[in-house]
């Protein structure tokens, strides 16, 4: 078991937390699916180029020229990272919430939306000037198939129309059928959006071998620091639609008109939506740790995290009080991210006494997906809990769910000591 490679080198291996009971412990970050903490190299990266940094697009200075060209470099990594076809564009946003609601304000008049109701808030909500069909929750990737095929049978088939679909969920892990959806949605005549928050950290994204029309995700779920994201995909929406902010870096031209007015052209490449001053440090980060993951390997990468995930499977197996979540069944394909409640216990109160009593940091509630939770708890739409809200009393059904989650820089002691701390 231990051949399964080294975890890579992340930022706060050595931080050390207060306990309860006395003394302190190194903390045990297993919260990756909120954020990941950064790779080492991702943070060398950044403070080698950082006193060299200046305006991107702007000065005529030795450092904005470098800084151009190594936002513009950014790009290409990210292109090749997700294996983009020739055409697409790549848009550095601010995260996934961000890159799908670029998405959003660029859907063609008409357009009507297909989405799961298990999808998480960044891609159940942004479609607000759309039609929205919200398909229920499937309980097997056929099924989710099936469902989508069904819906789109049933679509205006001459307006243009767009699926959005998760690639791994943030709170079962399942991996979705994405390859199948996506052809299910062409053979319909449909676009579709990957969001791929979950999915990229843990498993190669191909544009190209999934036939996704876009995808995106967010740098800090992804080893790099905060503030970045992407939407990568098709050029034709995104450059027939209004630039996302209008300011300064989208425009082209912008003219004075006789009558007082001002005309304005708008750049038709990924500029048109990255007006302002970009976060030229959040995309050389971004880039870094696509560029780390590849020279890593999914396949070692991959292996490693199925370890960890049979670590925490096989280690609780014997504690029947522990009930995990899925839509998919126990064995479903998944990533490092696990959310369980504990039979008699308040699922708030057992996540503080994992990180009081242990120095192991989880996250419990809802995890932005409440329609998926309320499924999975079979809790009542109307009386179900919400985030930050205190939860159910022992004995009485949960009302939120605990999860547990971890990736590249996870060591087993991290794991080992969770299995250990729910026991
Ligand atoms: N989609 C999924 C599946 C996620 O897990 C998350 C983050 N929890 C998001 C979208 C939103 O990402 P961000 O908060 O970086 O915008």
């Amino acid at each position: 078991d231990q051949a399964v490679c080294a975890p890579l080198p992340v930022l706060g291996r050595d931080v050390t937390v207060p306990l309860v009971t006395g003394g302190e412990v190194t903390y045990a970050a297993l919260d990756y699916a909120a954020s990941a903490p950064a790779l080492q190299r991702v943070w060398d990266d950044v403070a080698a180029y950082a006193p060299y940094y200046g305006s991107v697009h702007r000065g005529a200075g030795y450092l904005s020229q470098l800084s151009t060209d190594l936002f513009e470099n950014a790009r290409r990594t990210v292109t090749e990272f997700l294996d983009c076809r020739d055409g697409d564009q790549v848009v550095f946003t601010r995260s996934t919430t961000d890159s799908l609601n670029l998405l959003a304000a660029a859907l063609p008049a008409g357009c009507q939306v297909f989405v799961f109701e298990t999808e998480h808030h960044a891609a159940l909500l942004p479609w607000r000037d759309a039609r929205v069909t919200y398909l229920d929750a499937p309980r097997s990737p056929r099924q989710a198939v099936e469902t989508l095929k069904r819906a789109l049978a049933e679509r205006d088939p001459h307006g243009p129309a767009l699926v959005c679909v998760t690639g791994a969920s943030n709170v079962t892990g399942e991996l979705w059928p994405v390859r199948e959806l996506a052809a299910v949605a062409h053979a319909h005549g449909a676009r579709i959006v990957l969001d791929a928050a979950q999915l990229a950290p843990h498993h190669p994204v191909s544009v190209r071998d999934l036939d996704v029309d876009w995808v995106a995700f967010s740098g800090h779920k992804l080893y790099a620091p905060f503030g970045s994201g992407v939407l990568a995909g098709r050029a034709d929406w995104l450059r027939e639609a209004e630039p996302y902010l209008a300011g300064g870096g989208a425009s082209r031209k912008v003219t004075r008109r006789t009558d007082g007015g001002v005309d304005v052209q708008w750049h038709d490449s990924a500029a048109r939506h990255e007006a302002g001053s970009p976060n030229v440090i959040g995309a050389y980060a971004l880039a870094s740790a696509c560029k780390a993951l590849t020279e890593a390997g999914f396949d070692t990468l991959v292996a490693r995290e199925q370890y960890l995930v049979a670590k925490v499977r096989e280690g609780l197996a014997d504690v029947p009080q522990v009930r995990f979540l899925s839509l998919f069944g126990d064995d479903a394909p998944r990533v490092g991210v696990l959310s369980f409640v504990v039979e008699g216990w308040n699922s708030s109160h057992f996540a503080a006494a994992l990180s009081a009593e242990y120095g192991i940091g989880v996250r419990d509630g809802l995890f932005c997906a409440h329609p998926l939770v309320s499924t999975l708890l079979g809790s009542d739409p109307q009386t179900q809990g919400e985030c930050g809200a205190p939860e159910a009393a022992p004995g009485e059904k949960s009302l939120n769910a605990i999860r547990v989650s971890f990736g590249a820089g996870t060591p087993d002691e991290h794991v080992e000591r969770f299995v250990r701390a729910v026991k």
